[in-house]
């Protein structure tokens, strides 16, 4: 139900969770956080509220320059900390496991979503076939493995390709355990801002479902338009759109108001 996302050279955990109770207003069912930690992608998540979920991250040292968390309101899968987003894709033929701790997760894409996968079924069954081991009843999982199997060493491509195949509408968020300080975002059919840090803050970039969960973090918002995807890194960003009839994509401008 709602998604916000960061990349920065500072921690950014604090302003996710902070977006996340901005968000809280939307109603939700459970909550979580991933973020690029130590080489590794860490997650906590709870059906609980955000401010377990902050208990949680503060217990588990989760801290980092780059991260996505995410409201959900479940529409596919029932509410379960397994179905809780972000979900994690380890690549094919590899369970998908946790340590003791429940933290670190084998994984290589970390993902939220927003909104509803219509061709989950036929997705998944391919992706099965691939390899791809499924951990949750969600049709936001068959993204993140979509996004593993089209992933050749750069995320916005692999993003890129994946929402050509993609029927329905969702806002993600996504970021890679090999490219550390880089968030992708893309939206069709549900809302998605870019906020550009300022001050203290230039050179940031933030991601969320609706400018208000980044009221006190940037007054710089790009509204994305339809089919946008997105790329976050440190002190620079692009935005691209679907070109020669929605098979290819180009940079395109986007107007940044307050
Ligand atoms: N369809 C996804 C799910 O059920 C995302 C729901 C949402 O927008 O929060 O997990």
């Amino acid at each position: 139900c709602g998604i916000v996302g960061a990349v920065s050279t500072k921690n950014i955990v604090p302003i996710l969770i902070e977006g996340l109770k901005r968000l809280e207003y939307r109603g939700y069912d459970s909550c979580g956080v991933a973020v690029h930690q130590g080489g590794e992608l860490r997650r906590a998540r709870s059906t609980a509220r955000v401010a377990e979920l902050d208990a949680r991250v503060a217990e588990d040292k989760i801290d980092s320059g780059t991260g996505i968390a995410h409201t959900r309101w479940a529409t596919h899968g029932a509410p379960a900390e397994h179905n809780a987003h972000p979900h994690f894709s380890p690549g094919p033929q590899n369970k998908q496991g946790t340590d003791q701790s429940g933290v670190t997760a084998v994984g290589r894409i970390a993902l939220v979503h927003n909104g509803i996968i219509e061709n989950h079924d036929e997705l998944r069954n391919e992706l099965k076939t691939r390899g791809y081991v499924f951990d949750s009843q969600t049709d936001t999982e068959v993204i993140a493995h979509l996004v593993d199997h089209l992933y050749e060493g750069d995320l916005l491509a692999a993003v890129q390709q994946a929402t050509l195949r993609l029927r329905g509408a969702y806002a993600i968020a996504v970021f890679c355990r090999d490219e550390p300080h880089r968030v992708i975002g893309a939206r069709e059919g549900s809302p998605l801002v870019l906020g550009v840090g300022v001050g203290e803050r230039k050179g940031d970039f933030f991601l969320a479902s609706d400018a208000m969960a980044l009221a006190g973090v940037t007054d710089q918002i790009a509204y994305l338009e339809e089919g946008d995807v997105v790329d976050l890194q440190l002190g620079k960003v692009w935005i691209t759109a679907r070109s020669h009839g929605g098979v290819m994509f180009k940079t395109v401008e986007r107007e940044v108001r307050t």
